[in-house]
């Protein structure tokens, strides 16, 4: 049970973290947005957080229980990135095994297979102003950062290379997503869903340090 205890103390981190970004998301996707990612990802992660505990208390595995939280995760916020982040949980949890004896998987598997699932299901690429602009840099550089026993560090450094590069995107016109109908007026501004991965990612890292 060790690794589900785990995930769903991270779930809960990005449930406090979430609410504490509410406003300022928020109101960065309400320049060339609809104004609702704040909502998405509060409503989102405190659904998911939800059930995660109760899959704990029922004994569940991280397996299981990110699946779980998954699923509530997108039927809780709605929207785009509520159905990205969604699945990216559920492809997290994809990479364990609830059965006893199998070999423990790492976070770094988790997040990878996550990243894998968002740009599978999104289509988006680098440059696409999104939140895979943030997240395709962030895995390159944990991929290499990473040596086997320094999770925490190698999210930590990634978490900053994906700060930046979704800061960068402020330079960018949106051409997916609700965005796209006022491309234009998104320059200027960064993409809301590239910024609230890399806050959760740095505080992810700072978490497991
Ligand atoms: P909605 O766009 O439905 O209102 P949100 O406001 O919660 O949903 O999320 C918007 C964010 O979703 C964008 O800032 C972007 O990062 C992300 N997004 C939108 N479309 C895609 C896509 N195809 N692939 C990856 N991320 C996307
Ligand atoms: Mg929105
Ligand atoms: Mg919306």
């Amino acid at each position: 049970r060790a690794a589900a205890a785990k995930a769903a103390a991270v779930l809960d981190l990005f449930e406090s973290v979430c609410a504490r970004e509410e406003a300022e998301l928020g109101r960065i996707d309400a320049i060339a947005g609809d104004g609702d990612h704040g909502q998405g990802m509060a409503y989102g992660s405190k659904g998911a957080a939800a059930a995660a505990k109760e899959a704990l208390e029922g004994g569940a595995g991280a397996r299981t229980l990110l699946v779980r939280a998954g699923e509530a995760w997108s039927e809780s916020a709605g929207g785009t990135s509520g159905a990205l982040w969604g699945a990216a949980l559920i492809a997290a949890g994809g990479v364990f095994d609830d059965q006893a004896g199998s070999e423990p998987r790492t976070v770094v598997d988790a997040i990878d297979a996550g990243i894998d699932a968002v740009q599978r299901l999104g289509g988006a690429t680098v440059g696409d102003k999104t939140m895979v602009d943030a997240a395709a840099p962030f895995r390159e550089t944990l991929d290499t950062a990473f040596t086997g026993d320094n999770a925490a560090a190698a999210i930590l450094e990634a978490a900053g290379v994906a700060r930046e590069a979704a800061d960068a995107t402020a330079d960018i016109t949106a051409t997916l997503g609700r965005a796209r109908v006022l491309g234009e007026k998104s320059v200027g501004t960064p993409d809301p869903g590239a910024i609230s991965f890399s806050i959760l990612m740095k505080e992810l890292g700072q978490h497991l340090s």
